[in-house]
Order: structure tokens, then sequence, then C-alpha cells
């Protein structure tokens, strides 16, 4: 799940933010101003910032410097949403670190597709592959089953990894075992079935995307 911090002192367009967001699955949490934010930071970093840039007290502008500054805040995507609309402004900000621009008036539409986009790039520099509710995390051999830790082996990670990366292909045993467990050997092709078996357990619900082809293999079928 990705969590988004809202930095915006119009209310009515908090509630908007906060709404919208939070109906398509995000966590949000708000910040009146930009010296909350940075309260907020120390003890919750966000995957992604929409960032006003005229609020009271500390500006937009400055708030995204200091936070571009910081190393431990690198990997936040920052949106920012302004009714400034000079070109200056927008090359300035995007120049400083800012990763997308949106004026005001907006569509919550296209703010969302932004977000939406922003975030795919992010998760595909952190290794991750998400696919109907399912994550999985490459860097630390972790998946997710609607948010909830999957309890994997090795191989039915592996197994699902492959699946996940390569959707609407079926695999034929041999080929699974080949990739999976290094080495070519008929009799072991068994083992795949078991494994496939297990995992299709551990998925519960969504057993059924893994889809089995008599006499050839498996994949995950849409
Ligand atoms: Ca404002």
């Amino acid at each position: 799940m990705f969590n988004i911090l809202i930095v915006e002192d119009e209310e009515t367009i908090s509630h908007l933010l906060e709404f919208n967001l939070q109906s398509e699955g995000f966590k949000t949490i708000l910040a009146e101003d930009a010296n909350l934010a940075l309260l907020i930071l120390k003890d919750f970093v966000p995957n992604l910032i929409i960032l006003d840039l005229m609020l009271p007290g500390l500006q937009g502008e400055d708030f995204l410097r200091i936070i571009k500054a910081k190393p431990e805040y690198k990997d936040i995507a920052i949106i920012i949403l302004s009714a400034k609309s000079q070109e200056s402004v927008i090359t300035t900000l995007l120049a400083e670190g800012a990763d997308d621009y949106v004026t005001k008036p907006f569509s919550i539409k296209v703010l969302i597709a932004k977000i939406k986009a922003l975030l795919r790039r992010i998760e595909k520099k952190h290794n991750k592959i998400k696919f109907e509710g399912i994550e999985l995390d490459f860097d630390t051999f972790t998946a997710y089953n609607d948010g909830i830790q999957m309890n994997l082996t090795t191989k039915e990670f592996e197994l699902l990894g492959l699946f996940l990366s390569n959707p609407n292909k079926i695999f034929s045993r041999d080929e699974l075992f080949t990739k999976i467990w290094g080495f070519d050997d008929q009799i072991q092709t068994r083992t795949v079935d078991v494994h496939i078996s297990s995992l299709r357990k551990k998925l519960s619900s969504k057993s059924n995307l893994i889809k089995s082809k008599p006499k050839i293999g498996y994949g995950l079928i849409l």
C-alpha cells in the first residue's frame, strides 16, 4: 500500500484529495502547513507528497528545498499542486527535484493518473511487482496478498515471481523446473506440481490465477 502526504491549507482541496485518494486505496495523511509536514516526516516517510506552494508560514518552495537536501527523503516522489502557473516557477521547481507539477484548478482524475504513473515508476525502481492485490518485493523476497504477508518458501516465491513477470504465458513443467531449480531433470518435474499445489493453497481465494494446462504446464492467465 502506498502512503501519500498531502500538504495543503485549503480545506476544500485537501478533503477532495483525501476522499479520492482513499477511495483509490491510498493511505493519506494531511498537513495544513509545511512546518507540520516536516514534523510528520520525522515519524512517517510517505511514498509521495502532494505539495501546495502558497502556505501559511514556510512556503512550499522552501519545503521542497529542505527535503531534497536530506538523503533520507530522496525516494519520496513530489507532485506540486499550485495556482502558480508561471513557466519560470514550474521549470525551476521541476529542476529542483519536483517530479511533476499540476496547476490549480485541476482535474482530480488527471492528478490521480499522474500519481499512479509516478508510483509505478517508483515500484519498478524498487524491484516490486503488483498484480491483483498480490505484491512481490524482489529486494527482500517478501510477498503480500492484499497487504498481508504471505508465508512462501523461496521456490514458491520464485515461481510466483516468474508467473507475475510473464502474465498470459504457459510454462511447461520442464521449463519451470529448469528456470527455478536450475537444471534439467525429467523425473523431477513432479516437484513442480507439488510446489504449484502448495503455492495455490497459499494464494487461497486467488488460487485460480494460476491456471494449469493439461499435459503442458502452468501460467498466470488473465
Ligand atoms: Ca494554499
